[in-house]
């Protein structure tokens, strides 16, 4: 953290504060979305990105067959609660810290803390070849360091998000910049699908260094965001999407 900025004047702000952080992501080899440092060039930026280039597994993918999961697959369950305030503006997307603590999802018996959530616009997955509006993955980390990703796919609609709601003010407009304020929360839960049926594959982070060996998890169902909402997101980020990576035979599967 190389510069705290107290911010006066909001009733709210009692304990907020704006840093710049010097993150890996934000300083470290300059990657992109677009031109000479876009997707296709990531993995002759650094040998640490090699995996962008040569990796089996990568993501995101399009989703167009699927085998039902047998009844024995572990099964997801979510556990989330309130969290304070804590948004980066990244250099790549808006970014929500989670505080760490309690688990926050199991997948069977292997317990997951939430690390952080972030946004894509348009979303990254895609079903059937179409991608969304804008896609949210929440990035969970086991204690033995396995990572957990769910994505959830946005679409307009009348009903407003009450977590973007809350983080829209809040977003720093200034690369590597976080806003952190203890005495307002949100709750990831308001992220998710009314209904949790989801597909699940095995694929990476979609992002350098594109790290294979994370578990994604797909709902189905889309959750409703104003076009306001929408268009004040894009204000920050349009484009932030890598491109589907082939699927090389992995398996997907369908959980009812
Ligand atoms: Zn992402």
């Amino acid at each position: 953290m190389n510069k705290i900025k107290r911010l006066s004047g909001g009733a709210f702000l009692l304990s907020a504060f704006v840093s710049l952080t010097a993150s890996a992501e934000t300083t470290g080899h300059g990657w992109a979305y677009e031109g000479e440092h876009g997707p296709a060039h990531w993995g002759s930026i650094s040998k640490d990105f090699h995996t962008c280039e040569s990796g089996r597994a990568e993501s995101p993918i399009d989703i167009e067959k699927a085998k039902k999961a047998s009844a024995d697959m572990p099964r997801l369950k979510v556990n989330y609660r309130p969290l304070p305030i804590d948004i980066i503006n990244t250099g790549h997307a808006v970014q929500f810290n989670a505080t760490p603590g309690s688990d926050s999802i199991t997948l069977g018996d292997q317990a997951y803390q939430l690390v952080q959530f972030h946004f894509h616009s348009p979303g990254e997955e895609r079903f059937a070849g179409k991608d969304s509006v804008m896609d949210a993955h929440l990035v969970h980390r086991s204690e033995d360091g396995k990572l957990l990703v769910l994505a959830v796919q946005f679409q307009v609609g009348n009903q407003p998000n009450p977590v973007i709601q809350t983080m829209l003010d809040r977003i720093p407009k200034e690369k590597g910049a976080e806003f952190k304020v203890n005495a307002v929360m949100v709750n990831p839960l308001d992220l998710l699908p009314r209904q949790t049926s989801y597909y699940t594959y095995s694929g990476s982070l979609n992002t350098p260094p594109c790290s294979e060996g994370v578990t994604w998890i797909e709902f189905k169902q889309r959750v409703s965001i104003t076009q306001q909402q929408l268009d004040a997101m894009q204000r920050f980020y349009h484009g932030n999407q890598r491109p589907v990576q082939a699927l090389n035979g992995r398996d997907i599967w369908e959980v009812e």
